[in-house]
Parts: C-alpha cells; sequence; structure tokens
C-alpha cells in the first residue's frame, strides 16, 4: 500500500477477559494502531462493565479509546457478548464458564467477525487474538484474513506447550506428580525440571479445562500466520530461535511500557498509595501482591501476614477481594491491620506500575504472574518468588534459577512465619541483596534497550509490521 493512501489495514482485536491478558493486549492495539493501522477493539461486555465501575464512569457512554483517537490513533472500540448474564457471576462459576465458552464462544466470534467484516467500513481486515483462544485461525481461515496470534507469557512457557508432541513421546506428558524429572531435549531449552513446568501439564490436572484448552490454542497457534512474544530476544534467545523454526515468532516486549497512554485498565479501583510511599525512604518497602486470578488458602495469609510484621520490613499489600475465595472479605487475621500502624498499607487493588516505580520500593513478593514479572523487571525491583499456579512455577525458575534477580519464598507451598520473616528480613537488607539488585538493574537496562527504535523488540516489531503489511498485499 502507497504511504499516505487512505486504505490502511484493519485489525479486529477481541480480548480474553482477564486483567494479566487486558493490560498487554490493549498496550499491543495501541502500539499497532502507532504504526498506521486502523484497530477495532473488542472487549466482552462484562468487562466494559467492570471497568466502567472501576472507573466510577456511566456504562453506556464509556468508549475506552477516545482518548487515543483524539491524539490521532484510528481506534474503534466496540464490544460482544459472551452469552451468559452480565450478573452471572464468571469468577465463582469459572469452570463451568470456561467449558461452555470453549464450545459456544468461536461460534459467536464467528458471527460478530462475519458481520465486521461485511461492513463497508472495514478494508484489509486481519484477526488479532490471544493464543489462548483457540479459535483465531480457524475463523480468519473461514474468512481469508491473515490471523496473528499474541502470547502473553515468557517464550519458555510457550515452547513448553507447543513441544507437547515431543514431551508425550518422551513419556513427560502429563508430568509425574512428585517425582522430579531432568528434561533436556526441548528445542531451545537447556534443561528444566518437571517441577518447574506449568502444573496444568502434570497427571493431577490433566483433562482440567485450562490443560484442555490450551493444547486445543496450541494445535491452532501452530496454523497461526504470525505469533508476537511478550518478552525479549536477549533474555529468551535459544527458546525464541528454536520456535522460528516452524513459524514466524516475533518477540516485542515488554509491551505494558511501549506506549504511552492513559486509557483505565485496571478491572477494580485503583486506590492511590503515593503519599504513604514517598514519605518512606529509598528502597525501604516491600510490595506484596498476588496478581488479579489466583487464590489461595486463609493460613498461607495468616503465615504472610505474621511473617510481614515479625521481619518489620514496611511494606504495601495488595489483598484482592477473592484472594481466598469469592464473598469472603475477612481474610487477614484479626486485629491485624490494627497491629500494623504505620508499617505497612494493605489495598484492595492499585496501579501496580506507579507502586513498582516508586524509589522507595525495594522488593516484590510476586505471585510470579508474566505481567508482574516484566513490570518488576522494567523497574528494576527484585524479587521474592511465591508461585501458586499456572504459568508461575516456571516464570520462578527463570527470574530465580536463569536470571538470578529474584529468591524463592519457600521450597513448595508451605509457608511458615518465621522462615517468611527472615528471607524478607535478608532479602531487603543483606548481601543477597545486593547482588540481585545489581541483575535486576541489569535485566532493566536489557528492557529499556530492547525497546529502543534500533533495539531488538523495536526492530522485530518494525519487522512484523514489514511482514504483516507485505502479507495482507
Ligand atoms: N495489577 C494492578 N494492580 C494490582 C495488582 C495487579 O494493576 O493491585 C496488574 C499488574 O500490573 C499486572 C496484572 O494486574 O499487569 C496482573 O497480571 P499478572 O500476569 O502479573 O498476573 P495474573 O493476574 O494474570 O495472575
Amino acid at each position: 500500500m502507497a504511504e499516505g493512501s487512505h486504505r490502511k489495514p484493519h485489525a479486529i482485536m477481541i480480548c480474553l477477559p482477564y486483567q494479566g491478558h487486558i493490560n498487554p493486549f490493549i498496550n499491543l492495539a495501541l502500539k499497532l494502531a502507532s504504526k498506521r493501522f486502523t484497530i477495532t477493539f473488542v472487549h466482552l461486555e462484562f468487562i466494559h462493565h467492570k471497568l466502567s465501575k472501576a472507573h466510577n464512569s456511566n456504562t453506556s457512554e464509556v468508549d475506552f479509546f477516545r482518548e487515543a483517537r483524539e491524539s490521532g490513533l484510528d481506534i474503534r472500540y466496540t464490544t460482544m457478548s459472551d452469552g451468559f448474564p452480565l450478573d452471572f457471576d464468571r469468577d465463582v462459576h469459572m469452570w463451568e464458564y470456561w467449558e461452555t465458552m470453549l464450545h459456544d464462544f468461536p461460534v459467536r466470534v464467528d458471527e460478530f467477525v462475519g458481520k465486521i467484516i461485511q461492513s463497508d467500513q472495514i478494508l484489509e481486515p486481519f484477526l488479532v487474538a490471544d493464543t489462548s483462544y483457540a479459535w483465531c485461525a480457524p475463523i480468519a481461515k473461514k474468512y481469508n484474513l491473515v490471523s496473528v496470534s499474541f502470547w502473553t507469557e515468557p517464550a519458555l512457557v510457550f515452547s513448553l506447550i507447543y513441544h507437547s508432541e515431543v514431551l508425550r513421546k518422551n513419556g513427560h506428558l502429563p508430568f509425574k506428580d512428585n517425582m522430579e524429572e531432568e528434561i533436556n531435549y526441548v528445542p531451545g531449552v537447556q534443561s528444566i525440571n518437571t517441577r518447574d513446568i506449568m502444573p496444568y501439564l502434570s497427571e493431577a490436572e490433566w483433562g482440567s479445562i485450562v490443560q484442555r484448552a490450551l493444547s486445543l490454542a496450541f494445535e491452532e497457534v501452530k496454523k497461526a500466520d504470525f505469533i508476537l512474544h511478550n518478552t525479549v530476544h536477549e533474555l529468551e534467545y535459544d527458546t525464541l530461535l528454536a520456535l522460528n523454526k516452524y513459524q514466524p515468532n516475533y518477540a516485542i516486549g515488554p509491551i505494558n511500557f511501549s506506549a504511552t497512554n492513559t486509557i483505565s485498565k485496571s478491572l477494580w479501583l485503583e486506590s492511590d498509595c503515593t503519599h504513604w510511599l514517598d514519605s518512606k525512604s529509598p528502597g525501604s518497602v516491600l510490595y506484596v501482591s498476588f496478581g488479579s486470578l489466583v487464590q489461595t488458602s486463609k493460613q498461607v495469609i495468616e503465615e504472610i501476614a505474621y511473617g510481614l510484621l515479625l521481619s518489620e520490613v514496611k511494606f504495601i499489600w495488595v489483598v484482592r477481594a477473592g484472594i481466598v475465595s469469592y464473598g469472603d472479605t475477612n481474610v487477614l487475621p484479626d486485629g491485624f491491620e490494627d497491629e500494623i500502624k504505620d508499617k505497612g498499607l494493605i489495598l484492595p487493588w492499585c496501579n501496580q506500575i506507579a507502586v513498582l516505580s516508586n524509589p522507595a520500593i525495594g522488593g516484590f513478593l510476586t505471585h510470579c504472574g508474566w505481567n508482574s514479572t516484566i513490570e518488576s523487571m522494567w523497574c528494576g525491583v527484585p524479587m521474592i518468588c511465591y508461585p501458586i499456579t499456572y504459568d508461575q512455577p516456571t516464570n520462578r525458575k527463570l527470574i530465580v534459577d536463569d536470571w538470578k534477580i529474584g529468591i524463592s519464598l519457600c521450597d513448595g507451598k508451605s509457608v511458615d512465619r518465621t522462615k517468611v520473616a527472615e528471607k524478607i528480613k535478608s532479602f531487603m537488607a543483606g548481601t543477597t541483596s545486593k547482588s540481585l539488585k545489581h541483575e535486576a538493574t541489569k535485566v532493566k537496562k536489557t528492557l529499556q534497550n530492547a525497546l529502543e527504535v534500533d533495539g531488538s523488540s523495536g526492530r522485530s516489531f518494525d519487522q512484523f509490521v514489514n511482514d504483516l503489511k507485505e502479507k495482507l498485499h
């Protein structure tokens, strides 16, 4: 297409309804729009309502991309139904919800995409979807569209699922619970112990909806025209190189920082703790959060609570509604909030990037969600890892064993307040913390360099844009 032509390739982007997917997906939309693509960005209706509530807006009037459009980007915003009533509690009934979604949602998307591309407004449409959605390639094929798959976790996790057949042939899929074995034959993965592989590939979770959905999705991703990764080449070089032998893969991360934007993404109201943080000395505060989705037990919460108190380290702790079970709002030990006084702050939700960027933050006790991991790396903040499920144990391996920018809170999942206190204390003040900080600063620089115009992710994104345009014409 000639520069200056009015025809612009048009991305249809349907977002997965989870915070850890919404954030990178919105940033990808902005990044594509900045390269002169037109975007139709689609949220599920219930997500639109959640966002509106979190931002105190009138649902019917909200257009989350208005500001982006005003700044010259061509982004249209719309919503679609997932087929469930708005008041259906998708958190409480998560598994039931996804069982239905797995079968019914692709039919809805098919219909939706069909209608969009028939409208005269759309020229040169292509489909961009989260890799976890299995419908992208088949629907793209049906309508003769180019398909782009976006993976929001590390390439290592992608590679392990992608190479399922190799793992299966070697007798490691599903891998046996409680048996630790070293695997060194997955292309581009030097070595990984089964204890560090995502639990949904284990015997215990085999057949779960997560395992089935991902296994279906990874059959389909093999048919995608392009695969984008929210990671950087320098950190996962061998893994990406091996994947590139099969299909075009592009490492374009860290995506959450590549566009200056004020688009509201939080599904919950953000509490502002800037004032409190600004009164604390540099590097003195530990930030604690287990992300937007996972749950843990009341006992773990209690041990961590008293561990934090015993450590005498100042902290900010995001205790999200539903962290133990939905509807249970009393998860902290009785009287805990009175005991902490000015030592800590308990918040229901915050602007995590703003918190991590504050000079007062010296460490992050994290569940190792990939966005949290990469946000912490971007801010040069070392981590204490307490992975719970999904990709988190695998991300822990990268953080602790490979990149040496974090330590594990404990072996396995059982936590003890005295040990938690010791870990936190030495992490925030000891000599290990110096080497962690040193490595974290190096990784921060790597991420910053990657995003420069001539950095690896900058170049990779430009390459993707060129290859995509070529394919579209
Ligand atoms: N997050 C936030 N405020 C909070 C806690 C989390 O904005 O109080 C954001 C965080 O910045 C990240 C996302 O929520 O972008 C969580 O994604 P992640 O992949 O770390 O974990 P998940 O929620 O998917 O388990």
